[in-house]
């Protein structure tokens, strides 16, 4: 395939990623013992956002302690309901995720310094996001 024709395809194909609807995978929640484990290494890559940064995200909104596993999954001690968790998911979407200027969920978070600056690709709108405690 020729280059400009190799771009050509390329364009279409991210016009076309675009228009779909932001639907985010589903995520895996389980009760292990006294811990509850969050598969959300499909959600964490489709959001485009560090694992570590959502997990840090849960602990502080459930008051839990947790870690991310080797198999990329987010153990947090205590249990909790998928409903729960599916609902804190989706505040992490609101907050570090969708631009608060346009809506759309086409955003690039990136840390500078301390803090983290999430830039919208599709309006251009620049902010910085709180930090997790
Ligand atoms: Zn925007």
């Amino acid at each position: 395939m020729e280059y400009d024709e190799l771009l050509g395809k390329i364009m279409k194909e991210r016009k076309a990623n675009r228009g779909e609807r932001f639907i985010p995978p589903d995520v895996e929640v389980t009760i292990s013992g006294q811990k509850t484990v969050v598969g959300a290494d499909k959600f964490a890559k489709y959001i485009n956002r560090p694992l570590i940064h959502i997990s840090k995200y849960l602990m502080h909104e459930l008051t839990a302690p947790g870690q991310v596993d080797e198999n990329g999954k987010i153990i947090i001690g205590g249990k909790f309901s998928k409903k729960l968790v599916i609902e804190k998911l989706n505040s992490y979407i609101k907050e570090y995720v969708m631009c608060k200027q346009c809506n759309s969920p086409d955003t690039q978070m990136t840390k500078i310094e301390n803090n983290f600056v999430v830039k919208c690709l599709a309006c251009g709108a620049e902010y910085p996001v709180g930090k997790i405690k």
